[in-house]
C-alpha cells in the first residue's frame, strides 16, 4: 500500500495548474527588495499578498536589534523554554507584550500556529466542547483535534447559530465550553461581530478565546485588535496573536488575566516540546512592538491604503468578499481555472497576490486575496488596481472573441 496514494488529488491539481500556465506552485521570491517589492522570475514585482501589514520587515531599528542579538546571544537557543531555551529576552518580550495588550500574563510561542495549538489544547480537554466558527483557521481546527475535545461548528459569524448550539448542549455546566473567534478572518477580511457574540456569552456562559492574528497591531485605538476596536477587551478571556504579520517576524503569543494562566506553560505541549524562538527573532519582535507603540500613524496609513484598494476594486466591479474595509481585500472569481489564470496573469503583469483555493477557503470559494501594507504608497495601490483592471479587461476581450 502506497501511503502517499491518498494525496493523488494534489498531484492532479498541480498538473492542472501547470497546464493553465503556472510555472511553479508556491512562488519563489528570488530577491526581496523591500516590504512591498521583490524580484520574481526576473521581474520587479509589487507585493500585495504578504500580510506585512505594518511594512516593518526592513525597519532599521528592528534589523539592528536582530543583528545585535545574533552577535551577543548566538544563532539559536537549541532548546525549549522549559529546558535550556529560556533567555531573559523571552521573558522581557512577554512583559512588553503584557503592557501593550494591557493583560496580566503573556506566554510567547515559537509560531502563531503553535500558539493556537498550545492555548486551545491546553484550555480544552476530552470532557470539554470547543465551538468553532466554520471559517476558523487550520491551526484552530488542528488545535481542537489535538485537545481531544468535542468539536461543534457554528455558521460563520452567526451568533444566533452559536446560541442554538449552546442551548442544545444540555450539559448543565458540567463540561467546559470554549468558543474560538477571529478578529479578522484571514480569507475574506471580515471581522467577527464581537458584541453580538458577547451577548450570547452573557446569556449562555462560555470561555472566549479571540485569535487576533490579523487584527493585532491593526485594529483599535491602541492597536490591540478587534476587542480594542469594539471596546470589549474585558469580555475576552484569552487572546492569541502572531508575530508573522504586523510584527514582521515569526512567533506567537497567548494572553490573559486569568490568575492560573501560567499553568499553560506546563499543560501546553506546543510550548513545552519545541525549541524557543531564536534570539534574533525575539529581539526583532521586541523592536517591532516598540514601533507599533510609538508609531500609531502606521495604522492610519494602513487604513488609508486598505480603503483605497477596496474602493478601487469595487469601482472595477469586482465581486468583493467583504463590504467592510480591512487590510485583507479579497475578491471572488467564478471557478478554479479562471482564478489560476488570473493569478498567473497578475504575476506576469508584475503584482503578487494570494491564490486562495479550496480546501483552504470558506464554502469552497475561489479567491484572489490581497493584503495591504502601511508601506504601500498611493501609487503602489493605484498600480495594483490598474493591473487588476488590465487582467479583467483582457479576460473580457477573450470571452467576447
Ligand atoms: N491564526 C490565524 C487566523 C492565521 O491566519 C494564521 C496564519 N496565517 C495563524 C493563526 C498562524 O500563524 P503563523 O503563520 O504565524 O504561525
Amino acid at each position: 500500500m502506497d501511503l502517499l496514494a491518498k494525496h493523488a488529488h494534489f498531484v492532479e491539481r498541480h498538473k492542472r495548474m501547470i497546464e493553465l500556465g503556472v510555472k511553479d506552485v508556491g512562488v519563489c521570491v528570488d530577491e526581496i527588495l523591500s516590504p512591498t517589492r521583490a524580484m520574481i522570475k526576473g521581474r520587479e514585482t509589487v507585493l500585495a499578498g504578504t500580510n506585512n501589514y505594518m511594512g516593518i520587515t526592513f525597519n532599521e531599528a528592528c534589523i539592528e536589534a536582530g543583528k545585535h542579538a545574533l552577535d551577543v546571544c548566538g544563532t539559536g537557543t537549541t532548546g525549549s523554554r522549559m529546558a535550556n531555551g529560556n533567555y531573559a529576552m523571552h521573558a522581557k518580550l512577554e512583559a512588553e507584550l503584557a503592557k501593550f495588550l494591557n493583560r496580566e500574563q503573556v506566554i510567547v510561542f515559537t509560531t502563531g500556529y503553535q500558539a493556537n495549538l498550545g492555548m486551545i489544547s491546553g484550555l480544552a480537554g476530552a470532557k470539554d466542547t470547543v465551538y468553532l466558527d466554520a471559517d476558523s483557521h487550520a491551526s484552530i481546527y488542528d488545535a481542537c483535534s489535538v485537545s481531544g475535545a468535542q468539536l461543534v461548528r457554528f455558521r460563520h459569524n452567526d451568533p444566533d447559530n452559536l446560541a442554538k448550539r449552546l442551548a442544545r448542549a444540555n450539559d448543565a455546566g458540567e463540561t467546559g465550553r470554549l468558543v474560538v473567534l477571529e478578529g479578522i478572518y484571514s480569507m475574506f477580511g471580515d471581522r467577527a461581530p464581537l458584541k453580538e457574540f458577547i451577548d450570547v456569552k452573557r446569556e449562555y456562559g462560555y470561555t472566549l478565546l479571540l485569535d487576533e492574528a490579523h487584527s493585532f497591531g491593526v485594529l483599535g485605538e491602541n492597536g490591540r485588535g478587534l476587542a480594542d476596536e469594539a471596546g470589549l477587551e474585558d469580555e475576552v478571556d484569552f487572546v492569541v496573536g502572531t508575530f508573522s504579520k504586523s510584527i514582521g517576524s515569526i512567533g506567537g503569543f497567548g494572553a490573559s488575566n486569568h490568575p492560573m494562566f501560567n499553568v499553560l506553560r506546563y499543560a501546553a505541549r506546543a510550548y513545552m516540546f519545541t525549541a524557543s524562538s531564536s534570539p534574533a527573532t525575539i529581539a526583532t519582535s521586541s523592536a517591532a512592538l516598540r514601533q507599533l507603540s510609538e508609531h500609531p500613524e502606521l495604522r492610519d496609513r494602513l487604513r488609508h491604503n486598505s480603503t483605497r484598494l477596496h474602493r478601487g476594486f469595487k469601482d472595477l466591479g469586482l465581486k468583493m468578499c467583504c463590504d467592510e474595509v480591512s487590510p485583507v481585500v479579497a475578491v471572488f472569481v467564478d471557478d478554479e481555472p479562471s482564478t489560476i489564470t488570473m493569478w498567473n496573469a497578475l504575476l506576469e503583469e508584475g503584482v503578487y497576490v494570494n491564490l486562495a483555493l479550496p480546501p483552504g477557503t470558506p464554502n469552497s470559494s475561489c479567491l484572489l486575496r490581497c493584503s495591504v501594507s502601511a508601506a504601500h504608497t498611493d501609487d503602489d495601490i493605484d498600480k495594483i488596481i490598474a493591473m487588476f483592471a488590465n487582467v479583467v479587461a483582457s479576460r473580457q476581450n477573450k470571452a467576447a472573441e
